[in-house]
């Protein structure tokens, strides 16, 4: 049943507007209209009225398949956790794909219990994609090139462009793209052909940016352990070593709307003006960011710039949780940590990049990631504990008081996945 009427105590339209109390009428899975009040007709309730109902969370970057190896990255940073953890784990499922597929059965019902309605997922393994088609989420999936380690650039795209061709999926709620890696595992001549590829055939791209000091050494000045493993491996000369990774794209051609650029950690002012003038939209994943000891990303510089904002976790091999709400904390604790300042950045900012931000980068905005007549009925139900309270809005007390375990509902496209789940 996709069609009747959901009722809450607090209806969050956007991270600007609330309707209390407020419900909502859903019609074959598209939101028909929203009334303040609650509803005088006899009509079918979706679910139990009372609670809060917002727009369900876009997580606009994650590996699902990486969700059997939770822990790997614990306590290394992130060149060690590259090499000493990734790259073995990723040996281990590609030998035994079950590992990868678990791990994104896993992944995918920790997104649902979390009121994760769309995610944007990219692997070098399409594992997860039956299993987000058949779980009734919005999903992209890219697959991940490479390319560095290719004997031969010009050959490597020629089989790129021959054998990437995407399967016809059938499932109307996915859409697929490409995920070149990073800027320093797909080379830019690899790169170049990888994107140009997808935009002639009008397809989203997803890439690692400048996540780490180490990348970020490389690009700019040509050393440190990067620069040392590609010497040693013969193939330094595809890459340009005096420039950011920013700065790099930019002069490809690169940068644009249809490219999700993600951590972009270490950006200075440049690199912002270039993202905020391509409107290229940026993912943030602090606490991905965090437990790698890759930094802190100039949020609210971004921000300040007019750069799209999205929010996402990365994968169970970097992050503990999938949890929506601790990086929309997370994002606001380091910054104002950080800046020593809570101007600039509030619960709204962290809401809207969890919600309508996602949707935007995803070039979703038109169909989810607010609550408007029009749009499809992807929702979250949270039941928030009563309390003495005195912070009575209802977007802060999501954000900073908002609990996986309080989702009672995460609703896609009108079918409410969550309760599928526990069938
Ligand atoms: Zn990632």
């Amino acid at each position: 049943m996709n069609t009747g009427v959901v009722a809450a105590d607090h209806l969050i339209t956007d991270a600007a507007g609330v309707l209390s109390p407020g419900w909502m009428e859903i019609s074959d899975g598209r939101i028909v209209a929203l009334h303040q009040g609650r509803p005088q007709q006899e009509a079918p309730l979706l679910c139990e009225a009372g609670g809060v109902v917002m727009p369900a969370f876009v997580n606009a970057h994650a590996h699902l398949a990486l969700g059997s190896f939770g822990g790997i990255g614990d306590d290394l940073p992130f060149a060690e956790w590259l090499r000493h953890a990734m790259i073995p784990a990723i040996e281990r499922g590609t030998a035994d794909r079950e590992i990868f597929a678990s791990g994104a059965a896993q992944s995918i019902a920790m997104l649902v219990a979390g009121g994760v309605g769309c995610v944007a997922d990219s692997f070098l393994d399409p594992a997860s994609v039956p299993l987000l088609a058949g779980s009734g989420m919005r999903a992209f999936f890219g697959l991940e090139v490479f390319g560095s380690r290719a004997e031969s650039e010009d050959a490597f795209i020629a089989e790129f462009e021959e054998g990437h061709e995407l399967p016809e999926l059938g499932a109307p709620l996915m859409q697929l793209g490409h995920a070149p890696h990073t800027l320093f595992t797909c080379p830019p001549k690899v790169l170049t052909a990888v994107m140009a590829h997808a935009r002639r055939r009008g397809l989203r791209c997803t890439l690692h940016v400048d996540e780490s000091v180490e990348e970020h050494e490389f690009f700019t000045r040509g050393t440190g352990p990067l620069a040392e493993h590609y010497r040693r491996e013969g193939v330094l000369g595809r890459y340009r070593c005096n420039a950011s990774p920013v700065r790099q794209l930019a002069d490809l051609g690169l940068l644009g709307p249809d490219l999700l650029a993600v951590h972009v950690v270490q950006a200075d002012a440049d690199d912002i003006a270039l993202l905020a003038a391509s409107h290229t939209p940026v993912v943030h994943c602090p606490r991905s960011n965090l437990m790698l000891a890759c930094g802190i990303a100039p949020v609210a510089e971004m921000l300040a710039a007019g750069v799209t904002l999205a929010l996402g976790t990365d994968s169970l091999a970097s992050v503990p949780t999938l949890d929506m709400f601790e990086e929309m904390r997370t994002l606001l604790l380091v910054q104002r940590g950080q800046s020593r300042s809570t101007t600039g950045l509030g619960a709204i900012d962290a809401f809207h990049a969890a919600t309508l931000g996602g949707a935007r980068a995803l070039g979703l905005d038109k169909q989810i990631g607010t609550l408007e007549a029009g749009k499809r009925a992807d929702f979250v139900r949270l039941e928030l504990p009563v309390v003495i309270n005195e912070r009575r809005d209802p977007v802060s007390r999501v954000v900073w008081e908002g609990q996986v375990e309080q989702v009672t509902h995460t609703f896609v496209d009108g079918r409410d996945l969550l309760a599928e789940l526990s069938e």
